[in-house]
This record gives structure tokens, sequence and C-alpha cells, in this order.
């Protein structure tokens, strides 16, 4: 193989690790946002189970107070009921306090089923703890883990220019400079392997004197469909029993 054609393939290497290691570079950000979002929404949640909570108790309060206000009521009316001089006075009174002690009976039902809440409420916001203490557990882990990957990528980043760097100049400037433009032009792939008359990565079969050329290795050749520069790789020997393996002469 020219040397040319192996210091492409390298360059092509390099150049995918490149793209790669940027791909996952700039996914970080994203990846953070989202594991962040996950705790906000745990923290979220149990901010909403202690507040039913404290609303629960609230209201509550709010029932005691009320009941407290029946209970004088009665007191009140019952002080008055022995007091009064008429049979009608009495009766009027018996009313009040026949009334005002349905409506404390009322009162006290709800108190009960509030009580039953905040038994909920209460074990809905242990819960809600729980779950946010699992989160940012592991939340936190998550994080250090994109962090050593972020690390890694950057390292893979810089590898990748250290050796671009260390490849281009020894290649052939009208190579390169062929090799820069078709990358640009094709998703950056500038070079594609062709393996059984096929280009591997247009998977367009070649015309066979364009072929018998590649095999060759020793010429910069496009392929005349995607215009990457070619270069053979040997089908693997089990593809043709018992005849000699294909080689990249
Ligand atoms: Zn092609």
């Amino acid at each position: 193989m020219i040397p040319d054609l192996e210091r492409l393939i390298a360059l092509q290497q390099a150049d995918a690790d490149a793209a790669e290691a940027r791909r996952h570079i700039a996914a970080h950000p994203g990846l953070v946002k989202a594991a962040d979002a996950r705790l906000a929404a745990a923290t979220t949640a149990l901010d909403a189970a202690q507040l039913a909570l404290k609303t629960s108790h609230d209201e509550r309060r709010e029932l005691e107070k009320e009941a407290a206000l029946f209970q004088g009521r009665l007191t009140k009316y019952k002080d008055q009921q022995g007091a009064v001089k008429t049979n009608r006075e009495f009766q009027a009174l018996g009313h009040e306090i026949e009334t005002a002690t349905t409506e404390l009976g009322g009162v006290e039902e709800r108190e009960i089923a509030k009580m039953v809440e905040a038994d909920g409420l209460t074990a809905a916001v242990k819960a809600a703890e729980t779950a946010l203490a699992a989160q940012k557990k592991d939340v936190d882990a998550e994080k250090a883990l994109l962090g050593q990957a972020l690390q890694n990528h950057e390292a893979r980043l810089q590898a990748a220019a250290e050796a671009r760097a260390g490849i281009i100049g020894h290649i052939s400037a009208p190579t390169l400079s062929l090799y820069e433009q078709v990358a640009k032009a094709r998703k950056g792939i500038g070079v594609s392997a062709a393996v059984d008359g096929l280009c591997t990565t247009c998977h367009v079969r070649l015309r066979p004197h364009i072929y018998q050329q590649v095999r060759t290795n020793n010429a910069v050749i496009q392929c005349d469909s995607c215009q990457r520069i070619l270069f053979y790789v040997a089908p693997p020997a089990a593809v043709e029993p018992g005849q000699p393996a294909a080689t990249a002469s």
C-alpha cells in the first residue's frame, strides 16, 4: 500500500475519533441538565407533599376553632337554660342546644377525617423524602460518571488532534487537499474501504477496471459514486474455502 493511502486511513481514524469525542462533549451539558431535572422533579414532589400536609394541619386547626365556638355556644345556652323563667324560653334554648350539638358533631367528624388524612399525608411526605434522597444519590453518582466521561472524551479529542497534526505533514499536498475536500462534503468521511467490488460506505458497486486498480492499493482512486478515496481490504479467507486468501498486494 502506498504511504499516502496508509496515512489517509490513519487520518480518517483520527478524524472519526475526534468527531465522536466532539459529539459526546456536545451532549454532556444536556445529560447533566436531564439529571438535574430528575432531582428537581423529586424536590418538587416533596414540596408538594409537605404543602399538602401543612394545608391539612391548617384546616384541622380551623375545625378545632369552629368546634370551640360551638362548645362555647353550648355552654352559654345551658347556663341560660338554668336562668330562664318560662317554659317557652326553655324550649327555644333547647332547640338552639340541639342545633349546636348537631353542628358540633359535624365539625368533630370532619376533624377525625382530617386526622386520618394527616396520617396518609405524613406517610406521603416520608416516601417523598426517601425518593428524593435516593434520587440525589443516583444523580450524584451519574454526574460523577458524566464528569469522568467528559474528561475521557476531552483527552480523546486532544489525542486525535495530536495524531492528525502528526500525520498531515506526511501526506502529499494534493492527496491531503482531496481528502479534506471530500470529507467536508461527505459527513467527515473522506476514505472508504472497497470489499467484494463494493464501496463499503456508499454501497455502490465499483466498475471492474476501477476495482482492479483499487485492489493494488498503489494509487489514489475515488469512488465514482461518493467520491471517497478507496482502499482495498481483502475479504475474510473463510469466504472462499480451499482457495488461497486474497491479499492486498
Ligand atoms: Zn462510495
